[in-house]
């Protein structure tokens, strides 16, 4: 979660899920922090970061806003995600799975929903973008190895697609206790592998090309907005002698009065990005379109047609109207983008509508709904119930409700948070009736899609 200031308190509590009172646990401040570093610790990388930006900028002109974000963010020696563990009250911002160990409990059950509902297939991929802490896979995780019975003997892989090897440290200690090994080649496609503290075998990947098909499900949390975004305005131009109405890409330039500074400029020719990536259709007089978020997509949505599964995309975003989202976020404020560069997280909303877009009709979309009726129809409302009434710590049982009202409060994450899912064709189609003995018998209704309707698992 990107916002400013009221998240800083929020410390995530781990509540067993069915324990009894007594062996209900919190983890204290200064454990949940412990993987990351303080402020005084932090690397400074802005001054480089500033200094590899203006010399590219010398060198070639002026660059794209995706440029920026995508040198800022994940250059693989000063990017923000490279050096930083930048999540958390310490760190730059908050997520869901940081807040509450019940969203990625609620994830896990969608997940085994998903695989139900694909007829349990005997190998199963988790395959997550961006782990960060690798808090939503471990809650995730917990619940595949307390429903192993459902799981029978599915050969169960975890897979993470992650940018940064700091961050992919703090994720193996999190989910394999450090028992991890990292490649011995930087370039390997598998940079780091083990056996996560429920016994599956763990990867980790820079690129979804590099992760094995089959059947998997692909979940993203908090990364497209992450992914470097173009930005374009639309101008009445002069342009080859003549007056006309023509979108131009806003650029990130050299501050001529402050040479140490850096500020957007709008360049007064079509680029190639101004001239392909703007929809014909488009009303809106500023725009943001994310070309990597789109390439993406359209992979996971021909794995999906082509090997099964699902894919959830969860993260703040709009349908196609919002049009300046740009932001930097520092220490839990509003950071300027273009300050420091290297020193605050970066990112935009995310366009469900392009991204739908993207995806075609190789698969079938759902959502994007809210957080609050996803988290709402996945029966999040059942499980705080469960976890307050095996608590009896006041303390935790009060951080369990506010923690639950954040996720769910539509004047904090309920609503700006939205879940949208891509599925293969057959989850939802009613399979052909099968020949018996007596007859035809009709082959039961495909399960309905948890979380973008209610839970119905039987
Ligand atoms: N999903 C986590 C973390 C979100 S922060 C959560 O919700 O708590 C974004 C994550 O995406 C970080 O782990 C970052 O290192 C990773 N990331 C950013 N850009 C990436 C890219 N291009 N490829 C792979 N991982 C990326």
């Amino acid at each position: 979660m990107r916002t400013v200031g009221a998240l800083q308190r929020f410390s995530r509590v781990l509540v067993c899920p069915c324990p009894p009172p007594s062996s209900v646990r919190s983890w204290s401040m200064a454990q949940i922090r412990s993987c990351s570093r303080s402020s005084a610790e932090k690397p400074m990388p802005r001054n480089s970061m500033l200094r590899h930006l203006t010399s590219k900028i010398k060198a070639t002109g002026p660059i794209s806003v995706a440029e920026y974000m995508r040198e800022v963010l994940t250059n693989p020696v000063t990017g923000y995600y490279v050096q930083n563990d930048m999540l958390g009250p310490d760190g730059d911002f908050i997520t869901s799975p940081e807040i509450s160990q019940i969203f990625g409990e609620l994830l896990g059950i969608w997940c085994l929903s998903e695989w139900m509902g694909a007829g349990k297939p005997s190998h199963f991929q988790l395959v997550e973008f961006g782990p960060g802490r690798g808090s939503l896979a471990n809650d995730i995780l917990r619940v595949f190895s307390q429903l192993r019975g459902a799981l029978g003997g599915t050969a169960v892989s975890v897979h993470l697609v992650e940018v940064s090897s700091k961050l992919s440290q703090v994720q193996a200690q999190a989910l394999t206790r450090d028992q991890s090994q990292v490649s011995a080649r930087e370039d390997e496609p598998v940079y780091r592998q083990g056996t996560t503290t429920t016994g599956l075998p763990i990867s980790w990947y820079r690129n979804l090309d590099d992760v094995p098909r089959g059947f998997s499900i692909y979940l993203a949390h908090e990364f497209f907005d992450a992914l470097p975004i173009h930005k374009f305005q639309s101008l009445i131009v002069m342009w080859a002698q003549r007056t006309e109405k023509g979108w131009r890409e806003v650029m990130v330039d050299i501050d001529p009065d402050e040479p140490g500074k850096l500020r957007f400029v709008i360049v007064p020719a079509p680029t190639l990005a101004s001239t392909q990536l703007i929809q014909a259709d488009e009303v809106r007089r500023l725009v943001e379109v994310c070309p990597e978020g789109g390439i993406i997509i359209q992979h996971l949505a021909n794995r999906i047609a082509e090997d099964g599964g699902a894919a959830l995309i969860a993260d703040y975003g709009h349908g196609g109207t919002k049009t300046d989202t740009f932001r930097g976020f520092k220490d839990h404020k509003l950071h300027d983008v273009l300050a420091s560069p290297g020193s605050a997280d970066l990112t935009a909303d995310v366009d469900f509508s392009y991204l739908r877009k993207m995806a075609g009709a190789t698969v079938a979309c759902m959502g994007p709904v809210s957080q609050r009726d996803f988290l709402k129809n996945m029966g999040i409302d059942t499980r705080l119930q469960v976890l307050l009434r095996n608590c009896a710590d006041p303390s935790i049982k009060a951080q369990l409700i506010q923690s639950y009202d954040m996720l769910t409060n539509p004047q904090k994450m309920g609503e700006r948070f939205q879940f949208f899912t891509m599925l293969n064709h057959r989850r939802l189609t009613r399979p052909e009736p099968e020949q018996s003995e007596g007859g035809e018998k009709k082959a039961p209704a495909p399960l309905p899609v948890a979380g973008f309707s209610e839970l119905g698992l039987s």
